[in-house]
């Protein structure tokens, strides 16, 4: 029997590859899911209304790059095809990202045309940044954040308002503690590699590509002809996990919900105990892990206090969501939404304009992050619901100028939410696997901690983890 741990997407995610995996190679392996909590999707959550949807965790996906494609390809094997919105390069929403900066929101560029032209508040067109990468001296680092990397290479205006509010949008992490490798490992390597960005692409355009290659779904192609930016689901978000968990149950993998594990104990390299709250033990063979890695930390940290100290190392922040249902129409222009530049020292990491993303909503639906790096330095430790609404409301009656409060609104304070893929983090992960490998422990890690913080990293994390298990070979 093989124990997945945790019902959120990366779970579920790993219940369907090995699934797959056992009717390919004709293994009749029992797959028990244990979920801790009454519901299976984790921080996907959508309210739905005749009027409006308010997403409390994530509302888009991308559906570029092979794990982007990976995901379209779940979709369709789940029969969601048909429920998919996509928003094409041409939407609205897919060129119109803005940034708020001295008191001004500012549409950044979307197309190559912008880059050579000057957009405030930037002082130069962006191509300039180009000559200061190609005049930079050479430094030889294994790490570095992915704000140092940036004010290095491109310039700190570049840093400042294009990429620390990218990784609040992201991550809500303050990009000056974040990997640079978390979404620039090919630039970093360029620079370690041929001494500048600009040069590696340059030698990189001389190489063949080489790369998993993967067989699209009819869904992944469509969504390659017809350029889709990002896409949502009708009626929520919250249709892709819970469809997922039906497929799951009627391919006979046994769902618990409810079921808190609160120890592990390895036994030997194929027999491991779980104990959930109630003090029953369940015996597997192996286990998956998608639960967060601080949780983790402390079902082994009776039996392996050395891996416990490596999973507690990696940093999670809590992120405020206020939902804002207007029953009038078009309150905001058509866009996205705005990011907040940490350098503005604003209490609002930014606002996502979801009645222009999202198909069906009657009127206008906005949704205000809040908190995330800075979450305790700018709520204390008592924050309320209460308290998060009113900074919201503030925020954007400044910055929207809406003058009217909102029919129906929804907070949720998300508690360690989102992990920080913060410097070193690639090699943490490295030596906890290693630390696993070398005491030939039956567990393997899936979900958001280790390798990719979105949902399609997450979804494809869990296809490569069980490929590179042995026992399904
Ligand atoms: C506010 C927010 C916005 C986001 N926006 C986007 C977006 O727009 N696009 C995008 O691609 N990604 C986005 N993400 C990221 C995306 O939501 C995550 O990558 C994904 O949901 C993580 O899934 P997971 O299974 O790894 O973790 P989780 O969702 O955390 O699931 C873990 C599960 O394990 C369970 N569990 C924990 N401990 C135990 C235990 N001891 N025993 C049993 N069960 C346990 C939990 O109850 C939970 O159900 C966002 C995330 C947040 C929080």
């Amino acid at each position: 029997m093989v124990a997945i741990l945790g019902g959120g997407l990366g779970g579920l995610s790993t219940a369907y590859y090995l699934l797959k995996n056992n009717v390919n190679n004709n293994n009749n392996l029992r797959l028990l899911l244990l979920e801790a909590t009454n519901y299976c999707g984790g921080w996907i959550k959508s309210i739905r209304t005749k009027d409006y949807i308010f997403e409390q965790g994530p509302r888009t996906i991308r559906p570029k790059g092979i794990t982007g494609l990976n995901t379209l390809n779940m979709m369709q094997d789940l029969g969601l095809s048909e429920h998919l919105a996509p928003i094409s390069a041409d939407h609205p929403a897919a060129k119109n990202r803005m940034i708020y900066v001295n008191q001004n929101l500012h549409v950044l560029p979307s197309n190559l045309k912008g880059v050579f032209q000057k957009n405030l508040p930037f002082s130069k067109p962006l191509i300039y940044a180009l000559f200061n990468d190609i005049k930079q001296p050479h430094k030889e680092l294994q790490d570095d954040s992915i704000y140092n990397f940036v004010e290095r290479r491109f310039g700190k205006e570049i840093a400042d308002y294009a990429i620390a509010p990218m990784i609040c949008g992201i991550c809500a992490g303050d990009a000056k503690e974040i990997s640079v490798k978390f979404l620039m490992k090919t630039l970093f390597e360029w620079e370690q590699n041929h001494g500048g960005v600009v040069k590696g692409m340059m030698r990189s355009l001389f190489k063949s590509k080489s790369g998993e290659e993967l067989q699209l779904s009819d869904l992944a192609k469509k969504s390659q002809e017809e350029k889709w930016n990002v896409y949502t689901i009708k009626g929520g978000l919250e249709t892709f996990p819970v469809t997922l968990c039906e497929f799951l149950k009627q391919n006979e993998v046994d769902v618990n919900l409810n079921t808190r594990i609160e120890e592990i104990e390895f036994v030997d390299s194929g027999t491991v105990l779980l104990k959930n709250s109630t003090g029953e033990t369940l015996k597997a063979n192996h286990v998956y892990s998608s639960i967060p890695a601080y949780s983790l930390a402390n079902l082994v940290q009776k039996q392996h206090p050395e891996l416990s100290k490596y999973l507690n190392k990696i940093p999670f922040v809590t992120v405020g969501i206020v939902n804002l249902y207007f029953a009038a129409d078009k309150l905001v222009s058509p866009a996205f939404g705005f990011l907040v530049p940490p350098i503005e020292n604003s209490p609002i990491l930014g606002v996502v304009f979801d009645s222009c993303c999202m198909p069906d909503q009657n009127g206008t639906v906005l949704t205000v992050m809040l908190g995330g790096r800075w979450f305790k330095e700018k709520f204390g430790d008592d924050a309320t619901e209460k308290k998060l609404f009113d900074i919201a409301m503030q925020e954007i009656k400044k910055i929207l100028n809406i003058k009217e409060n909102p029919s129906v609104y929804n907070v949720s304070i998300l508690n360690k939410c989102i992990p920080q893929y913060v410097i070193g983090h690639y090699e943490r992960v490295e030596k906890i696997r290693q630390y696993i490998q070398n005491n030939n422990l039956p567990i393997s890690l899936v979900g958001s901690s280790y390798d990719g913080v979105g949902i399609n990293d997450v979804v494809y994390s869990a296809k490569t983890q069980i490929k590179g298990d042995c026992i399904y070979k």
